[in-house]
């Protein structure tokens, strides 16, 4: 083991010694030193957070950077990277450590310097890592992340990189639809990433101790990229982008993509676990103000409402949930570790969760008396969530916030989110008259089949929530609209739709606008109908985007979710000079027949279960909660071992009886078998 670590450092020294842009974590200090004074807040450069994770570096065999490619005060409170963050640092053969972007100011010194992007615990380059591992939520982080391997030394195409390279891989929401960042990524991880990363630093170490034997030499260590790769594509979950090949249509719709190697699956399915792991309980407690402060605690992964808009709600199937014991025991020790006075209680249907409210009241118990807000987001518009709140004590200064989506009736069922105004107006008049304040809603415009007449029925609403609350709390009662536009993803069953044209989202925004902004007790936010579009066409994009973003990058975009950022021209004269039409990608109705870029990506639902909600939205038809009626979305089948090794509740899909059983039930009456299905 120590000839092994040995061996990576030897490897840091060659790369100091022939690539002037290598430097030791002392160099990179003194530099940090010079530079740190002249930046807006250097304490997102500096590391050294309470309960980061410090480990000698020639202890350990592998090596893996965690890197969130957006700004520090963002990336320190993502969830999904803590708990990969606490995995790798359980392992005694492994060590993890983190990076961010760099904010602007930051990396024009960075580049002026000459200094590489580095990880905050040791200070040690990223090229100096076995295994880079990018987060990547949404697709507005694509430029950054293209950034983050430039400043890091590192060849931005996967092509160019060698033997003496870390594996760069990538997972998250995003990789949702890989294609436009197969040529910069070599792995992509699709789905939950707690098991498969232990798989996957298994095979470097398995594949690099081969190599050492082998050589037997002090040669600096190399990765064997091309054995490393062909090994990662034999793993669950693991997509290897050079492995396969896609073949277009003369109309440039995709005619297909298949594996050109046996180990590359023809459908790479999502990976997940049958049972939440032990949530982290040692948060990292940042020394600067960030954009969350606090312990998050994950109750529940996964949703059974099956809104027709919500990728989040699709791809993360099936709903698994924490017991109340663990929730409670977790946050405590999270609590105790961080100092942290807020605790968010995560998941994306808060309501949903079998013992919310046994949850509330051993929360409320275990932490009576203490100095704690508690939230406890995504919950459903009714009474019972006031209840929820009240006894959690939300301090009612910030606002209660609610997510109707939609305000006519029309477009509530043809998103599958159906709330009628009653219930909106009884729930928001009581949590006016219960003390709060404010009451935040949240809309979306530029569903499928909208018209100006949905948009208004969002205003007249808000201007009824403001007249029904002064009926109960007088004048000082405010609302805040958050008005976002629908961006079609891949997955969902409005994978099919066009996205609203940019014309038609600024009308809609300007009568919302005509609308709300007389009254001064309503606060209308709306987004950059820019934004929505570039979201759209990198979320659905083909391999031929990759270089749309390379260039888009190369030209100067990056952080393209912030205003600082956006360069909207820039990726304009991108797809010129590719000769693609960015309408292709966004503003096209796809054919029924048509086979998708992520055709060979699995999240395990069924296309013609998309499909089929997808005509059904069209009809206006909704579906109810899928725990009420399993409507056979492709889970069950892609998962029936696992949930057959996990019986009962904690799985909110129906139970599959054993192979054995299934047969004996099959030869005597197949007409008997439990039906799952619409
Ligand atoms: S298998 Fe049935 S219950 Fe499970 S997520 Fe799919 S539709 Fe819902």
């Amino acid at each position: 083991m120590f000839i092994y670590a040995g061996k990576v450092a030897i490897r840091c020294y060659f790369y100091i010694r022939y690539n002037k842009k290598m430097l030791s974590p002392q160099q990179i200090e003194s530099k940090l030193n010079r530079i740190l004074l002249r930046v807006q807040k250097p304490g997102r450069y500096v590391g050294g957070e309470l309960n980061s994770v410090v480990k000698n570096w020639d202890d350990v065999k592998t090596k893996v950077a965690f890197v969130f490619p957006d700004i520090y005060d963002i990336g320190v409170s993502n969830v999904g990277l803590k708990v990969l963050y606490d995995q790798i640092n359980q392992r005694e053969d492994a060590l993890a450590e983190r990076a961010y972007s760099p904010w602007f100011d930051m990396e024009a010194l960075m580049r002026q310097h000459e200094i590489p992007l580095y990880a905050l615990e040791s200070k040690r380059p990223l090229a100096c890592f076995d295994l880079i591992g990018f987060s990547l939520p949404y697709e507005t982080l694509y430029t950054n992340t293209l950034n983050v391997l430039d400043l890091s030394g590192i060849p931005i195409h996967s092509a160019d990189r060698d033997d003496s390279h870390p594996i760069i891989i990538a997972g998250g929401h995003a990789a949702t639809n890989p294609e436009p960042m197969y040529k910069f990524i070599d792995a992509f991880v699709i789905g939950e990433g707690e098991e498969v990363i232990h798989e996957i630093v298994n095979v470097i170490q398995r594949v690099k101790g081969q190599r050492s034997k082998v050589n037997g030499d002090l040669r600096p260590e190399t990765c064997d990229r091309n054995e490393i790769l062909h090994e990662l594509a034999k793993i669950d979950g693991v997509y290897v982008p050079k492995f396969y090949v896609t073949n277009y249509l003369e109309d440039g719709t995709v005619a297909y993509t298949e594996p050109t190697i046996p180990e590359a699956r023809k459908l790479v399915n999502k990976r997940i676990v049958a049972k939440l792991p032990p949530p982290p309980t040692k948060f990292l407690v940042p020394n600067i103000d960030v954009v969350h402060n606090r312990v998050s605690v994950e109750i529940m992964r996964g949703c059974t409402r099956g809104c027709r808009f919500c990728q989040a709600g699709m791809i993360t199937r099936p709903v698994r949930e924490r017991s109340v014991e663990e929730v409670v025991e977790a946050a405590d020790a999270a609590i105790r570790s961080s100092g942290f006075e807020e605790l968010a209680l995560l998941s994306l249907s808060s309501s949903d969760y079998t013992y919310v409210k046994d949850l509330v009241d051993a929360i409320s118990k275990k932490f009576e008396g203490r100095k704690l807000t508690v939230s406890l987001p995504s919950l459903r518009i009714e009474s019972v969530s006031i209840d929820l709140m009240e006894k959690l004590k939300q301090r009612r200064s910030g606002g209660f916030t609610l997510a109707p989506e939609a305000a006519s009736e029309k477009m509530r069922r043809i998103i599958n989110k159906y709330i009628p105004d009653e219930d909106i107006i009884n729930t928001t008049r009581e949590i006016y008259a219960r003390g709060w304040t404010t009451v935040k809603l949240y809309f979306m415009i530029g569903h499928p089949s909208e018209t100006l007449e949905d948009v208004q029925a969002i205003a007249d609403l808000c201007k009824r929530v403001i007249a029904e609350g002064r009926k109960v709390a007088g004048w000082k009662v405010k609302l805040n609209a958050g008005v976002s536009t629908f961006v079609p993803k891949p997955q969902t069953p409005f994978q099919w739709v066009s996205s609203d044209t940019r014309e038609s989202v600024l009308e809609k925004q300007a009568l919302l606008k005509r609308e709300l902004y007389k009254d001064r007790s309503i606060k209308l936010s709306l987004t950059e109908p820019e934004d929505a579009i570039l979201e759209a066409w990198l979320s659905r994009g083909d391999r031929r985007m990759a270089d749309v973003v390379y260039t888009a990058w190369k030209n100067g975009s990056r952080f393209d979710a912030w205003k600082e950022g956006r360069k909207y021209d820039t990726w304009m004269q991108a797809f010129a000079e590719h000769g693609l039409d960015h309408a292709f990608y966004t503003h096209r109705q796809r054919r029924t027949d048509e086979v998708f870029p992520w055709e060979h990506i699995g999240t395990a639902l069924r296309k013609n279960f998309l499909f089929q909600d997808f005509r059904m939205s069209l009809e206006g038809q909704i579906r109810v909660d899928c725990r009420l009626n399993c409507f056979a979305c492709g889970i069950l089948p892609t998962f029936a071992n696992l949930r057959r090794e996990n019986p009962g509740k904690g799985w909110m899909c129906p139970d599959v009886k054993s192979p054995a059983t299934k047969v004996k039930s099959e030869t005597v009456n197949s007409n008997q078998l439990p039906v799952v299905g619409d």
